[in-house]
Formats: structure tokens, sequence, C-alpha cells
């Protein structure tokens, strides 16, 4: 995924379509749209971080389109999916000591359960 023929040609291709401080849903967004068969790259701040130019607090993800002409589809689909509420991502309480749980978590963070839905089954 390096093999780009020149840097600039690339970086005047690349668009950014997605961004978001919570890892999980930037993941969640690439493997959407590479499902899609849109070729995108994940770049993360705390890369930079490395170099010493970001505070290493700062660890906001990002999607980025390859190809400019599939930005369109791409901006769609993310919309979309930010519309459909993302029930995976919900918050959760545990069943074990009743702390909420953020939905990003797939276990408590306070006692490490996992949650009691996904033991029940994947039924809607
Ligand atoms: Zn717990």
């Amino acid at each position: 995924m390096f093999s780009h023929s020149t840097p600039e040609q690339s970086a005047c291709q690349v668009k950014k379509i997605y961004s978001n401080n919570n890892i999980a849903l930037v993941w969640h967004v690439k493997n959407m749209l590479e499902q899609q068969g849109i070729e995108v790259e994940m770049r993360n701040h705390r890369l930079y971080s490395v170099v010493g130019e970001l505070p290493v607090t700062e660890c906001m993800g990002e999607v980025w389109v390859v190809s400019a002409l599939y930005y369109q589809a791409a901006e769609r689909l993310v919309s979309e999916m930010e519309l459909a509420s993302l029930p995976e991502f919900d918050a959760w309480v545990c069943h074990a000591c009743h702390e909420k749980v953020d939905g990003t978590f797939a276990v408590c963070w306070n006692c490490q359960a996992a949650p009691a839905d996904l033991a029940v089954g994947a039924s809607e």
C-alpha cells in the first residue's frame, strides 16, 4: 500500500472522508468502505506525535479515500452509517457491577465482565 507513483500525485487525489477521536468508529468506517470496494487508508495523529509535533494526548483517527473518484460514494456511505445509529457502539451497563461502559469497550472497564447481551446471541 506504499506503492503510489509520486507523493505529489497521491496527495492531490487522497481526500479525508471521516475523522473521530473514537478510534473504534474510525476502524468501523475504514472496514465498511473497504467492504464496499473503496480503497481507503487510515491515518492517526498519534503517528505524527512520534515526531514531536503534536501532544500525545491527541489521538484523532482519520479515514482517507485513496481515489477522489470514490469520494462521493464514500461520503454517502459514511452519512448512512451515522444515521444508522451503530447499535454495536451503544453504551451498555455492566450486569456484574452496574457501571456504565462505553460501547467501544468489549468488556467492562471496571470488572472486565463481558456484556450479558453478547452471551444471549446475535438475534435482533
Ligand atoms: Zn463491571
